[in-house]
């Protein structure tokens, strides 16, 4: 039998570390987080070979103490709370007191810091967590950290590294997501020599935005706000036109920081859910304030898992921010801007430690949301696949490293690529905003459309409008389709129907199990506007439809309709079956491609600037683009 021994120190700390820093970006988020705790405006970080040869951390901020700087890289060394009771009360980024002690026991790591008061500065080397020099120089106020060759005594570590251009990629989004939370800050980040983000940090969060993101995101914005119940939604929403296909770029705030939480992300795609294609997901900076006292906020230690005890209050007051935002927002596309950016900023899944963490919340019971229009409840959200639900690694929770490390034992060679996004290959290129960037107007479309000129229709499909300086294109389809299913969709909340009986009833035979089907489903069906009764044991009488529905309706309708219905409420009476409506609308709408009269436009025209949402069918396909002049004068090589 081997002895019992106690590991030293610096063995310890080699452990601690695997907990705290996994890859060149936890160094950075956790020296990054230090520096705002030191009142830093402005923060400098400088990468090469993705942060594995070295990272450079340039702050502006309080410095530390010459006599300080050595027992800083000491395990449970903090500045920053003294007990236990402290930790209750800490606003501070990190409380851990343990991150340089583990950066510095696996890398070389150099510091030269100044405080305000102090004459001259300090120079402090540690290599594996050891001393090997300290002395005084000349430095300006603030602190300079310099990590190199990370996990150099730990090749174990070393080898789960990834590529340079992927751990580069995770050092990006981590900067990415600390300047959107600080727009107060200059967040500056420098790879191989050239600068990849630099923000302004002159408090505006869509500076920020345009700076990191570029003009076309910046104009595509709707800005968010709403506060009640002690919880205040702010920030800005991606309009349909700059949405991607994956969640990357759907970023969440809590008090501050960037995390990940199923019910925020539920509330944010639910009230996006008819205006974008299926697979596509927003672009969104969306930040929450909670007072403690209305919602109690429990947060994961590794920071980046929130929970929350009174989520339904989370998921209504989200979802009604973002709806409002939606609707209040013109949302016609633009063509010249319907370009796809989701290839421009991609990281990779995690399917394995993500399907881990949902499996986990699935057994937690939860109730329905009471939500009017929501289909979902957070239970039958969480079961929607997550598969391509993409965190970036930096970001991975430490419940979940047992999955995570499995993923990354493979070389460093064969692992997946990383889409890096486009301005970090620019040389030099920083996008600047221009002093103060404004959204632009909210328009009133439904005004313009109805004040425009008719000039015809196109391949008896489309119809062309005229107003001002722009032309409008209506998919005269999409748009009779979203017309019906608005109206049966209110008809069918408020419990009021309309049918139209049928000449002669009509008879539908039913499998065994449609009929069971039939007879749970009853109510919705009379709510949806038929007539229909059990006659013996595998027959229906049909003796009324909706309103809505042309004069071929047949048997195989009816059982199509049914089966929707069964599928998408799975026995929960509760919800608005919006599949099965617009199953019933597109069954009426008019399917042949039709030539309409002018007056007929005209009445069109007025049924739709009547819908809640006049922009997208259901599934998030527009209904209505525009084209300037100007695009038009552009394409003509009038201008140019
Ligand atoms: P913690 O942040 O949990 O206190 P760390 O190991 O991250 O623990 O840092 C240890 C201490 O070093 C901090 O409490 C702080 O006093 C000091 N420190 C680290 N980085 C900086 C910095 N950039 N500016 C000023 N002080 C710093
Ligand atoms: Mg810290």
């Amino acid at each position: 039998m081997s002895r019992v021994v106690i590991l030293d120190e610096s063995t310890a700390n080699q452990i601690a570390a695997g907990e705290v820093i996994e890859r060149p970006a936890s160094v950075v988020k956790e020296m990054v987080e230090n520096s705002l705790d030191a009142n830093a405006t402005s923060i400098t970080v400088e990468i090469l070979n993705g942060g594995i040869k070295s990272i450079k951390i340039v702050d502006n901020g309080d410095g530390i103490d010459a006599d300080d700087v050595e027992m800083a890289f000491e395990r449970y060394a903090t500045s920053k709370i003294r007990c236990i009771d402290d930790l209750n009360q800490i606003s501070t980024m990190g409380f851990r007191g343990e991150a340089l002690a583990s950066i510095a026991s696996v890398s070389k790591v150099e510091v030269i810091t100044k405080t305000e008061e102090a004459e001259t500065g300090t120079r402090v080397v540690v290599e594996g967590g050891r001393v090997l020099s300290s002395e005084p120089v000349g430095a300006p106020k603030g602190t300079t950290f310099i990590v190199r060759e990370l996990f150099y005594n730990t090749p174990a570590r070393y080898k789960f590294l990834k590529k340079d251009s992927t751990e580069a990629g995770y050092i990006h989004d981590i900067i990415t997501r600390i300047a959107l939370a600080r727009p107060d800050i200059s967040m500056k980040l420098v790879n191989q020599g050239k600068t990849v983000i630099h923000t302004p940090g002159n408090h505006d969060l869509l500076s920020t935005i345009y700076s990191l993101f570029g003009k076309e995101t910046a104009r595509a914005v709707i800005p968010l706000e709403l506060s009640q119940s002690g919880i205040e939604v702010s920030g800005y929403i991606g309009k349909p036109e700059i949405s991607r296909g994956n969640r990357s770029l759907e970023m969440v705030f809590v008090n501050g920081r960037s995390v990940y939480n199923r019910i925020i992300t539920a509330a944010i795609e639910d009230a996006y859910k008819t205006r974008l294609m299926q697979k596509r997901f927003p672009f969104t900076v969306l930040k929450l304030n909670i007072s403690p006292e209305a919602v109690d906020v429990n947060v994961h230690p590794a920071k980046l898992e929130v929970r929350f005890s009174d989520e339904q209050l989370i998921y209504r007051t989200v979802n009604l921010a973002v709806t409002a935002a939606l609707s209040e927002a013109s949302l016609i596309q633009n063509v010249e801007e319907d370009s796809d950016h989701s290839k421009m900023y991609t990281f990779q899944a995690i399917p394995e430690s993500e399907a881990e963490q949902v499996k986990m919340e699935e057994s937690k019971p939860v109730g329905r949301l009471e939500q009017p229009g929501n289909s979902l409840t957070v239970a039958e959200y969480r079961k929607k696949e997550y598969s391509d639900y993409s965190a970036p690694e930096g970001f991975v929770n430490v419940k979940d490293k047992d999955a995570f490390t499995e993923e990354r034992e493979q070389s460093r060679e064969e692992i997946r690529d990383v889409v890096i996004p486009q301005n970090m290959q620019k040389a030099n290129e920083v996008i600047q905003p221009p002093a103060k960037v404004s959204v632009p107007q909210v328009q009133d479309d439904r005004e313009r459309l109805i004040n425009a000129q008719i000039v015809g229709q196109a391949f008896e499909s489309y119809i062309i409008l005229e107003e001002e300086d722009d032309l409008f294109l209506i998919d005269q389809h999409a748009a009779h389709e979203r017309i019906r299913f608005e109206k049966i969709k209110k008809q069918f909340t408020l419990e009021n129907p309309f049918s139209q009986g049928l000449l002669s009833p009509l008879t539908v035979e039913l499998t065994e199990l449609e009929m069971q089907k039939f007879n749970e489903l009853a109510s919705y069906i009379k709510k949806l506007g038929f007539e229909a009764e059990a006659f013996g044991n595998r027959t229906v009488i049909v003796r009324a439809i909706p309103y809505l529905m042309g004069g071929s309706f047949s048997g195989r309708d009816f059982r199509d309709i049914l089966e929707k219905l069964s599928q998408e409420t799975k026995g929960v009476l509760e919800i608005i079956p919006e599949e099965t409506i617009y199953m019933v609308a597109c069954k009426s709408a008019i399917k042949a491609n039709r030539s309409m009269s002018p007056m007929e436009i005209k009445g069109l025209l007025n049924d739709l600037v009547n819908t809640e949402n006049p922009y997208t069918c259901i599934h998030g396909r527009p209904i209505i683009i525009s084209i300037s002049k100007k695009e038009l004068d552009k394409k003509f090589k009038r201008i140019v």
